[in-house]
């Protein structure tokens, strides 16, 4: 079966639109676009449209591809102290001479829309799950409680380990909380037999960027198989990591691309600007 990310997507707005009407302030969040990479533009684009749609303020400031770190490091400490702006989210990638670590680690804690502080992400290993979690792992926990999915003592396999998805979503389907207690494997391309590995999941998630990378022999019959890869063919289409023609009749559960965990993740950007506004001292 289908996992149906776009209605699952659309309930949490709704009550995030809702939640907001309540506050004092409107929440606010700001993207930075650096350069004018075409993919970067769409994503700001589409996260913007779902801000208006939920009632949120949203700003974009755009700046040239070859704008120094200084430069970049006055934006963000401006927008670190604006009240009126509860989220910053600094589209990556970024152009080679900024150091995007630093640029990570400039944003404040308490505006960090996308999880990826170093202090965030250490609450993330440490079980402490009361700041803003990354969105791409948060929207999978979402996913996984909305169908019901038991991870506890479940054989579950990442491949992928970036900062972004895989390193933060093996952490928290690892901690002592439900969604959670699963036997987390993360693999990469530097693992012996890929194939053998993923085969022992019972959640087999995907996180890579090949596309159909994933293939029916791979995974284990029923299992619930989560694609977050997005790739764009020459022909325009989108597709996942995950062969899905073929493992969608194997598979119990499975997200499609696009319709799966790509609408999961915008909801929950606009999730954690929320609650960043809920916690601001002037909402
Ligand atoms: P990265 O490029 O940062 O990481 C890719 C990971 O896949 C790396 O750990 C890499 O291993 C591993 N890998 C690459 N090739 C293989 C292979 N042949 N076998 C095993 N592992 C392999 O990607 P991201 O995490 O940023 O993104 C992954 C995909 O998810 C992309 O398609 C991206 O567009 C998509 N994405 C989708 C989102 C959504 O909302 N749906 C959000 C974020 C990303 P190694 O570390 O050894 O290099």
């Amino acid at each position: 079966m289908d996992i149906d990310g776009k209605s699952l997507a659309d309930e949490w707005l709704q009550l995030t639109k809702q939640k907001a009407r309540n506050l004092k302030c409107k929440p606010g969040i700001a993207f930075v676009l650096v350069g004018n990479d075409p993919a970067s533009q769409t994503y700001v684009r589409s996260k913007r449209k779902k801000c208006e749609e939920v009632g949120f303020n949203s700003q974009k400031i755009e700046l040239e591809q070859r704008v120094s770190q200084t430069e970049l490091f006055r934006v963000i400490d401006q927008l670190n102290t604006d009240p009126k702006i509860h989220g910053i989210l600094v589209q990556m990638p970024l152009p080679s001479q900024l150091d995007q670590n630093a640029v990570i680690r400039r944003v404040r804690p308490e505006k960090d829309v996308d999880g990826f502080h170093p202090i965030n992400m250490g609450r993330i290993v440490l079980g402490d799950l009361s700041g803003p979690i990354p969105c791409t792992p948060h929207g999978i926990i979402k996913i996984l409680e909305k169908y019901d999915v038991k991870t506890e003592g479940a054989e579950v396999v990442i491949v992928g380990r970036s900062n972004i998805v895989g390193k933060p979503l093996a952490n928290l389907l690892m901690q002592k909380t439900n969604p959670g207690n699963a036997t987390v494997t993360l693999a990469h391309s530097y693992s012996h037999d890929l194939p053998a590995i993923c085969r022992r999941a019972d959640i087999l998630i995907a996180a890579i960027g090949k596309p159909r990378l994933i293939t029916a022999n791979m995974v284990k019959e029923g299992a619930v198989v989560i694609d977050v890869g997005i790739n764009r063919l020459d022909s325009g289409d989108l597709i996942g990591d995950v062969d899905y023609d073929n493992v969608h009749t194997k598979a119990s559960l499975i997200t499609p691309v696009p319709g799966g965990v790509g609408p999961m993740t915008i909801a929950m950007l606009l999730h954690n600007t929320l609650e960043c506004a809920q916690k601001a001292s002037n909402c």
